[in-house]
């Protein structure tokens, strides 16, 4: 591909085929998103070139809609896709070790419970007989209430449970639901035992059982002796004599594992299922009346495409994976003479990542490097300079600069600044002088980068310095809400232009959102080599907005979000592919309003209007102001209390 060395522009004709070897689009995409012909993203819904929609006018579309960035655009057919791809890998590896039992998913719906993803899962997944997976009562409910009209589907109850939980779980059962709570301590056995009989129904029971295998994930503490869920072997052995004691065993239906999010390593998922199949062949040699074992979520998601086990990336394909679970249950049953269970699923992540893509617009950018360029040597008085030392140094460092001194005029200029503000901050360089050494400083950073560019190998001094001078490109929205795990676990995922990649992206740049918290900011790219701490961006143009859209981000990102500086949350609208590249909204959310968020915390919108239009009276009155600039103010409060938190 084309180099971003000396200078870019300089290059003959830059294509979209060198924008998405840039940004990567073929590693992480899966075949969902490519850039197209016009320099936009496409998104091929069921990664075909049959189906491609154009991002670029669906957010065009949307904002004539007055559904402006910030927004979350799900879409529903990638969803859809998911979901086969992931039957389809286990029916490949169910043939290819011709396993006699089936496999069915639940969707755990913490991963995404926008009602409308909850639905279109349901929905789609009925063809395949998937089910859901819920973690507390709101999200038993919820899941109740969607599964109705299909009892059969798989409803599994993950969690603490209460009294209250388990009661609805065990009357759910006499509804016909094929419900089955996970046992995850002794307690929760006593609750069940005793509901059972109250409303005489026979459960059907599950055991979350906790690993010894450590594995290797951000969230590898799910298992192993301090894991906060599921039971020890011994304990899984003393919940089984206990239901033995009421003549239950046949009610055990179900043996549960979940080794953490996000497994980098395939050698961590045949160790969490190896350890859970024993599990699953003692039980039932004992007689329980086992039918599932269900290996829990963790099917990771390559984002930065990289295919290595590090915390962005994972080491495997889903039809290894699939494979891999597959034949090591097979191989457990089959050395003990056993039957095989249906293989249950608890994949989240790596249904609904691919489906949401979040677009944010730049609105603004600060740009260090334009102080360095704004230096006129010619104007600058040498003789004043000699006086103040430091200025002096910066100045022979700035006009020494040549391929064999780069380090050196660096530390000299870095030196001469520290020098400088020293001297300003006791009082003994007035604010002229040091806003001089400033411009001095960021013309002798150009000037450094300048000449490390056209060196074959630059000293290490040259990154360092290009950082210094990256740009700010300043978003409308809010990380704490649309991106949390960025903020919480140093998430990377991909981030790039939506449109323009015809164009060579001519400068790099951080990203900072709206929010008043230095910590609001991507810095963690996905770059040729790795991971970038800039990104490859366009100069800002005043004639047409500049969009950035954050991939990937279907997840766990929408409910995780917090309310700082109360940015609200964002819109979010799922689309649907029609027919020759045109699609529809098939539903959507409409974010926050300034008076939603301040409800949140306590504040009542109409008392705040109350207390404003008090005071406007009062101003009046005194003849501070007058009607007209009161009905001014009070117009303001009421049109941006029904406002987006965002800026228009
Ligand atoms: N099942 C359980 C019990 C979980 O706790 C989780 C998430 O942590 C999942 C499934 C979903 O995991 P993933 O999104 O990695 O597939």
């Amino acid at each position: 591909m084309l180099r971003k060395t000396a200078s870019i522009e300089q290059q003959p004709v830059w294509s979209p085929r060198h924008s998405s070897e840039l940004y990567r689009v073929e590693d992480w995409g899966e075949g969902y998103f490519r850039i197209n012909e016009a320099g936009h993203i496409g998104v091929r819904v069921d990664a075909t070139e049959e189906r491609e929609l154009d991002l670029l006018h669906i957010v065009e579309g949307l904002r004539a809609r007055d559904l402006a960035p910030p927004v979350a655009l799900n879409f529903v057919d990638i969803l859809d896709h998911r979901l086969k791809r992931i039957y389809t890998a286990f029916e490949a590896a169910i043939e290819e070790n011709a396993y006699k039992g089936g496999y069915q998913a639940v969707y755990p719906i913490k991963v995404n419970q926008q009602r409308p993803t909850v639905e279109a899962v349901f929905r789609s997944g009925a063809r395949y007989g998937f089910g859901l997976e819920v973690g507390s009562k709101p999200e038993l409910m919820a899941s109740l209430a969607v599964s109705t009209g299909a009892p059969e589907r798989l409803l599994i109850c993950n969690g603490f449970k209460d009294r209250s939980y388990i009661e609805a779980a065990i009357l759910a059962t006499k509804l016909g639901r094929n419900i089955i709570p996970v046992i995850e301590n002794r307690r929760e056995l006593r609750m069940i035992l005793e509901f059972s009989e109250l409303h005489q129904v026979r459960p059907r029971l599950g055991v979350r059982v906790k690993l010894s295998s450590r594995s290797m994930s951000r969230w590898g503490d799910s298992v192993g002796s301090k894991a906060k869920f599921g039971l020890s072997l011994s304990e899984v052995l003393e919940v089984f004599e206990e239901l033995q004691r009421h003549r239950m065993e046949d009610c055990l239906k179900l043996v549960h594992c979940h080794a953490g999010s996000q497994i980098q390593d395939i050698r961590y998922i045949k160790g969490a299922v190896g350890e859970l199949s024993q599990v699953y062949c003692e039980l039932a040699a004992m007689g329980a009346g086992l039918e599932y074992i269900d290996v829990g979520g963790g099917l990771g998601v390559d984002y930065d495409g990289s295919q290595s086990d590090t915390p962005s990336s994972i080491n495997y394909t889903l039809e290894e994976y699939a494979s891999q679970i597959v034949y090591r249950i097979a191989s457990a049953c089959d050395g003990r003479g056993l039957p095989h269970p249906t293989i249950v699923t608890e994949s989240g992540r790596a249904l609904a990542t691919y489906q949401s893509v979040l677009v944010v617009e730049v609105i603004g950018r600060s740009d260090p490097s334009v102080l360095g360029r704004t230096l006129d040597l010619s104007t600058i008085d040498r003789d004043a300079i000699a006086e103040h030392q430091p200025l002096a140094d910066m100045l022979e460092a700035l006009e020494s600069v040549a391929p064999d001194r780069i380090a050196e005029c660096y530390h000299d200029a870095v030196e001469a600044r520290r020098q400088a503000m020293q001297l300003f901050s006791v009082g003994y360089l007035d604010l002229l002088w040091a806003a001089l050494a400033e411009k001095m400083f960021h013309a002798a950073c150009l000037a450094l980068v300048e000449c490390g560019s056209e060196m074959n190998e630059p000293p290490e001094e040259v990154e360092t310095i290009r950082r210094s001078l990256d740009m700010v490109y300043f978003c409308n929205f809010s990380l704490f809400q649309s991106l949390p795990d960025v903020w919480a676990i140093d998430q990377v995922f991909p981030v790039m232009p939506i449109h323009r990649l015809d164009e060579p992206a001519s400068r790099t740049a951080v990203l900072g959102d709206l929010t008043c918290d230095s910590d609001g900011k991507i810095d963690r790219f996905i770059g040729e080599e790795g991971i970038r701490p800039a990104l490859d961006v366009h100069e800002l143009n005043q004639a047409e907005p500049y969009y950035l859209g954050v991939f990937l981000v279907g997840a766990y990102q929408d409910t995780l979000g917090d309310f700082h500086n109360l940015f609200g949350d964002h819109h979010v609208v799922h689309i649907r592919a029609t027919e020759g590249g045109a699609w529809r909204i098939e539903d959507y959310v409409e974010g926050d309003t300034t008076q939603d968020v301040l409800s949140y915390v306590r504040f009542d919108p109409k008392g705040i209007l109350r207390a404003l239009t008090d005071d406007c009276e009062s101003a009046v009155a005194e003849g501070r102001i007058n009607l007209e600039e009161s009905r001014v103010l009070r117009r303001f409060y009421r049109t941006e209390l029904q406002g987006y938190t965002y800026l228009d």
